[in-house]
């Protein structure tokens, strides 16, 4: 058939559902060939009922024998799969027209750069994997001719921003040389932007999970809560726009009606705007350039009360500052403090560390594990391995 066919990898998340909602309303452009996710075999089975993938594939043995448990008898033809290798192969599948990479985490690397390696259209959420992997990433991406499109809000308003001319390349072309003179990065500030900074320390996980515009998994609402998420994003709009640390600036929007913006040489900035609502860059990645239905609900300007814009307080946000000099550093400070905040992160959310604790567990672990000589696979797992360690070490040591 001429229906693109895609790989969902984390299909049972925040991004997987919007994918497959949007997907749901353009059925005659859409047919979903696969679903990965990682243990909620109940979710799955209910997605693969109402979606009939090709695959199902759960992250291990156990969670795939419960979703072929839950399938049998439901009719459903889904083949059932386990395991990271079997997500590579068919996020590789020569049926495969479209990979969203939205798993959680460094979890999605290996199946991503396998996308990315079969030279599929990739449309990216999980940007830890790009923050981890950088220049790795992009040469796979420019030596297989994958096609690049950012699902991140922001980095998909910028993409939608830029010059037509720098939309398709392959990370390769200068953005001076096409008038553009600064990426504008929009933040909202999370739940904290003006709760008093010396509490911040007795925050809760329900108080750091709870944004204010977004509805996202719970890493990234706590990464949002921090900023670390700009941070992450910071580094990911250097790799996907081929700049440098100085040509972006991080802007905070409460009201998350701009995505991002282009600044040109000649004053021009234009911006991305809408409901915050995912399927918006969903919708714009999987139908580029054309344009289809999202679901989403309009702009109402007369609506809007306020349109306001600040400086990120580093003193607010420390996260933000040691993401934006690890980016200056080099790849082995992104991968470490990458893989130390998805530690941290996640001792926070099991209650083992406070909230401001994320940042020093994080700035440590920078400081002890930093390796400069990260450029192989083989060199950025290793990396990334000893900053868990690390990090998992220090929380050890965080009395509570
Ligand atoms: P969720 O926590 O909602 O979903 C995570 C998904 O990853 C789930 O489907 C989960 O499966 C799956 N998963 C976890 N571990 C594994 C594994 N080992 N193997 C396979 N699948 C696994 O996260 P979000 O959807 O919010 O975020 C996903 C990615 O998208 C993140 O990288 C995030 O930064 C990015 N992103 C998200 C945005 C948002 O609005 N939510 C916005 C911009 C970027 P299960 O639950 O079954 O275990
Ligand atoms: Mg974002």
């Amino acid at each position: 058939s001429c229906k693109q066919q895609l790989v969902i990898l984390g299909a049972t998340g925040s991004i997987g559902l919007s994918t497959l909602d949007v997907v749901a309303r353009n059925q005659q452009q859409f047919a979903v060939f696969a679903l990965a996710a990682g243990s909620n075999s109940e979710l799955m089975a209910q997605l693969c009922i109402s979606h009939q993938p090709r695959y199902a594939v759960m992250a291990d043995d156990h969670a795939a024998s419960q979703l072929s448990q839950l399938l049998s008898g439901s009719g459903c033809k889904t083949v059932v799969r386990s395991g990271v290798a079997a997500m590579s192969e068919l996020a590789a599948h020569p049926d495969v027209d479209a990979v969203m990479s939205a798993i959680v985490g460094a979890a999605g690397l290996i199946p991503t750069l396998s996308a990315v390696a079969a030279g599929k259209k990739v449309l990216l959420a999980n940007k830890e994997s790009l923050v981890m992997s950088g220049q790795l990433f992009i040469d796979k991406v420019k030596q297989h001719k994958a096609t690049l499109l950012p699902i991140d809000s922001e980095h998909n308003a910028i993409f939608q921003c830029l010059p037509t001319a720098l939309q398709g390349s392959k990370g390769d072309a200068k953005l001076h040389e096409h008038g553009v003179s600064k990426i504008l990065l929009t933040g909202s500030g999370g739940p904290f932007l003006t709760r008093d900074i010396e509490t911040l320390k007795d925050v809760t996980v329900a108080q750091a999970v709870a944004h204010p515009n977004w509805s996202m998994g719970q890493k990234i609402s706590v990464d949002s809560a921090t900023m670390m998420n700009k941070g992450l994003e910071f580094i990911e709009a250097k790799w996907l726009f081929n700049c440098a640390a100085k040509d972006i600036e991080v802007v905070i929007h409460p009201q998350s009606i701009i995505h991002s913006m282009v600044q040109y040489q000649d004053g021009s900035v234009l911006a991305q705007m809408g409901n915050p609502d995912m399927r918006t860059p969903i919708a714009h990645a999987l139908a580029y350039p054309a344009r289809i239905d999202a679901g989403v609900t309009p702009l109402d300007f007369s609506e809007l009360a306020d349109f306001t814009f600040t400086k990120p307080d580093f003193a607010r946000y420390p996260n933000l500052q040691l993401a934006i000099a690890a980016c200056e550093a080099g790849q082995g400070a992104t991968t470490t403090v990458n893989a130390a905040n998805e530690v941290a992160v996640n001792a926070f959310l099991q209650g083992q560390i406070g909230f401001t604790d994320i940042y020093r567990i994080n700035a440590q672990t920078l400081d002890n594990t930093i390796d400069v000589n990260v450029h192989t696979l083989d060199e950025i797992l290793d990396c990334d391995r000893l900053a868990r360690l690390q990090a998992t070490q220090l929380i050890a040591k965080v009395n509570r």
